[in-house]
């Protein structure tokens, strides 16, 4: 299903629920169909971690030819909105996935639930409990101590009837009364201890409006909405396993029947410098931390996006880390390695410079342009060659140039000859300083034998440098980022708000840089490696006179070489 074959994917490699989901199909299980689900709830944007799921569950359909769903588990109308909606299906969509007319939501079945939940209270197993949610907490017991019986629990069905039904016509308050199934008190499993299965919620709901005052508990709709689905496989993150249970026994309780979905539980995605929570996510935004869900340091979707992440290389990174049953961290520079990768092979090049010093060719004709030839992606012939122009007067790095350079650099410095990339052999021969003594500007004579940066003689020179037509050049601004958390496990401890591990300088923004005129048509989103600085793609933000670039990630390799070091 992913829609880009474009680029070979690495072989996905297979995992164990791969080989669960083999042997279900050898023993003919579900007639050989497969049917998984994505279920997110629209409360906030999709993140990594969710990107892990999405690739995860419809990889297998993919895989074994057959379907994945997307749920919107919309259980709790206080915290969802539409344009959590919207945002997950276009992230989900720009993964490269398609749910085709398989698109579910919770509040679908709020009837069907509502109906269920009314013939458990016929059946004596569901009760109306007067308590407050407090106090059913205080008397859940603990896993090695039998809860306590609610003084509710005995009602007669009659009774729990007539309250469930007055609470969802919108009689009681809010908090007043909840719906409980009626299980086991002293169950080793806390959450079938008496769970509850409805409550009294007197909010607009984003796709049923006012029609409810009452909504299930997430675990009351989970299992069913996979049931009515027919979902085959039910892939979850490992704090779902205890609850297993309990979804079994509404199943149960709800049909007689053989087919039950298959819940496989997997250890959830952590990625060190990185939170990974809706709601610490939302807590970044709402006060004003980073500039939305799209920031470009944020590890939403829509913040990779932005980034200049690809789908590619998030798929990639996610069959790269693979699927356990063990909860653990994985290296942020994993996921930096899988973006390199691909833009390395996709990405046009071409020469910008952040923090430009003006050279002057001073035996270089003064209105004379010259038109260069420069490679797109040495790694992909097929891109081509592009015209670069060159002339008197253009900017180099700044810190590509030492006056009183130290034995190891090999950059310009006054009297030392080196190669402008595609370009010429240039000398420098004057420091020009301003009243303070900073340097602005460069002299320099170019050896005109040795076009296209090639040795006329056989000398050398021991560096080449990325450069940029004054005349010709396109200013622009240029956002550089670090990570958002200069702690590892930022969310990890007990006595510190996460937010006190924001690393303060991760974002950087240096409004004039000068790049080369082959960007000038470049639309959002469009891939560039800036010769020897990294991965950088156009910003919505542009404008036609002030093009913004985000640095996606530098050219320097962290992951790569600590491998290599091992
Ligand atoms: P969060 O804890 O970030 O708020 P969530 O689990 O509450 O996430 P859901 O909308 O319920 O968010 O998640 C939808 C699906 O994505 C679920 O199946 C969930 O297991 C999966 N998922 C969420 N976070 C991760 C993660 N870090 N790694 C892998 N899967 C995840
Ligand atoms: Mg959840």
């Amino acid at each position: 299903m992913a829609n880009n074959t474009e680029n070979k994917e690495p072989a996905k490699k297979s995992n164990f629920i791969h080989l669960q989901i083999e042997k279900d199909l050898k023993e003919g299980k579900n007639n050989g169909r497969v049917l998984t689900r994505f279920p997110p709830e629209p409360n906030g944007y999709l993140h990594i971690g969710h990107a892990k799921s999405i690739c995860l569950n419809f990889g297998i359909a993919e895989k074994f030819g057959g379907k994945c769903n997307l749920r919107f588990d919309d259980t709790n109308p206080t915290k969802e909105e539409m344009e959590y909606v919207e945002s997950i299906e276009k992230d989900v969509r720009w993964l490269g996935f398609d749910w085709e007319d398989r698109l579910f939501y919770a509040s679908d079945y709020f009837q069907k639930l509502h109906d269920f939940a009314v013939k458990l209270i016929k059946e004596g197993k569901a009760y109306v409990d007067d308590q407050s949610s407090e106090t059913i907490s205080q008397q859940k017991g603990t896993p090695t101590r039998p809860g306590q019986e609610s003084p509710y629990r005995n009602r007669t069905s009659e009774e729990n009837l007539d309250l469930f039904q007055r609470m969802t016509a919108g009689e009681f308050d809010e908090g007043s009364r909840v719906l409980r199934a009626k299980i086991d008190m002293a169950s080793p499993n806390m959450h079938m201890r008496d769970p509850i299965i409805y409550r009294i919620l007197k909010a607009h709901h984003h796709r049923t409006g006012d029609k409810w005052c009452v909504y299930p508990m997430y675990d009351f709709a989970h299992g069913q909405s996979d049931y009515w689905e027919g979902i085959t496989h039910s892939i979850c993150t490992l704090e779902f396993e205890v609850h297993r249970p309990l979804y079994d026994w509404f199943i149960d309780q709800l049909m007689n029947s053989d087919y039950r979905p298959r819940q496989i539980e997997f250890a959830r995605l952590n990625l060190t410098y990185t939170i990974m929570s809706k709601r610490r996510l939302l807590e970044l935004v709402k006060d004003g931390h980073v500039n939305g869900w799209d920031d470009p340091r944020m590890p939403t979707i829509t913040g990779l996006r932005r980034r200049g992440y690809t789908p590619e290389s998030i798929r990639n990174f996610s069959d790269r880390i693979g699927v356990t049953k063990v909860d653990g961290m994985i290296d942020v520079s994993l996921l930096e390695y899988s973006v390199r990768e691909h833009l390395n092979k996709t990405a046009q090049r071409v020469m910008g410079v952040l923090n430009p010093l003006k050279v002057i060719i001073t035996n270089f004709p003064e209105d004379q342009d010259e038109i260069l030839e420069a490679v797109n992606n040495p790694e992909d012939e097929s891109m081509g060659k592009r015209k670069v122009p060159f002339s008197r007067e253009f900017y180099i790095e700044r810190d590509d140039f030492m006056e009183d350079p130290p034995r190891k650099f090999f950059r310009l410095a006054p009297g030392r000859e080196v190669r402008l990339r595609y370009a010429y052999f240039v000398t420098c021969t004057d420091v020009i300083k301003n009243d303070k003594g900073e340097i602005t500007e460069l002299h320099c004579t170019y050896d005109p034998e040795s076009k296209g940066g090639n040795s006329p003689d056989g000398r050398k020179v021991k560096a080449t440098l990325h450069w940029v037509s004054a005349k010709h050049a396109v200013k622009s601004e240029v956002r550089l980022y670090d990570r958002l958390f200069n702690d590892e496990d930022p969310a990890g401890h007990k006595d510190f708000d996460f937010k006190e591990f924001m690393n303060q300088d991760s974002l950087q923004v240096l409004p004039e840089c000068y790049l080369e005129p082959f960007v000038k048509d470049a639309k959002p989103l469009d891939h560039f490696q800036f010769e020897r600085l990294g991965y950088f793609n156009l910003d919505y933000d542009s404008t036609p006179e002030r093009p913004v670039f985000n640095r996606t990630v530098p050219l320097r390799d962290s992951w790569a070489k600590a491998q290599n070091n091992k």
